[in-house]
């Protein structure tokens, strides 16, 4: 299948799980994963009108996006892997949205940045629904203390993302996301992947964060 195939695919899913939701087909963002994917896939995206991308890496977000994006004024590229501080620069300067805030000293880095750039960007925290070790996020627990330093530190946090552990049911965790966002009065929800988007649509995703369902599987390295 090609990647036009596929954002019509995709999109159908989209609306589809939209309507059973009794939601509007136009509330949920599609975004487009593009890490690890071939120039010619991304090319086709975009002659697709596909203008929201997700890069997990920032050196390899600089490569595929820092020329091409020149072509593309109403492009949006959001930062959806995990940030180490002494990248927050470029993070700063590449991106449109930072959706993996999950630390103090990153919030710190972050809004130290935005300040000396003038680029005050939306930024979303990343929540670890599933307290995993591994992976990136701040607990839940931990979630109230990281917003008040966000506020303190002029940090514009405008939602919440979550990536689900993989061996459990997704549902429980977009549900616990949400509960956090509308606890905490933030209105974006990053939520849902290829395998999961019509269970993260109908537990009031705002953002699906789609890749191999759109460019096909990408390349290991
Ligand atoms: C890679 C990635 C995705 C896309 O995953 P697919 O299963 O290919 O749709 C979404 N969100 C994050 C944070 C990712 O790293």
């Amino acid at each position: 299948m090609g990647v036009s195939e596929n954002v019509t695919t995709i999109t159908k899913a989209l609306k589809a799980a939209c309507k059973d939701a009794g939601r509007k087909g136009d509330e949920v963002a599609l975004m487009a994963v593009s890490k690890l994917q071939p120039d010619d896939r991304i090319e086709e995206a975009l002659a697709c009108g596909i203008r929201l991308f997700g890069e997990n890496r920032v050196q390899d977000a600089q490569t595929r996006w820092e020329e091409r994006r020149k072509a593309y004024p109403d492009l949006r590229l959001h930062l959806i892997g995990s940030l180490q501080t002494n990248k927050v620069k470029e993070a700063v300067a590449l991106f449109d949205c930072i959706e993996s805030v999950d630390r103090e000293s990153l919030v710190k880095e972050l809004a130290k940045e935005m300040k000396a750039q003038g680029r005050h960007l939306p930024c979303l925290v990343q929540v670890n629904t599933g307290e995993e070790e591994q992976k990136g996020g701040v607990s839940p627990h931990g979630l109230k203390a990281l917003l008040e330093l966000c506020r303190a530190e002029g940090l514009n946090i405008t939602g919440l993302m979550c990536i689900p552990p993989h061996d459990l049911h997704p549902g429980l965790h977009f549900a616990l996301l949400r509960k956090l966002a509308t606890q905490y009065g933030l209105a974006t929800l990053s939520m849902g992947m290829s395998a999961d988007l019509r269970e993260a649509i109908l537990a009031g995703s705002t953002q699906v964060r789609v890749g191999s369902g759109l460019f096909g599987e990408r390349s290991t390295g």
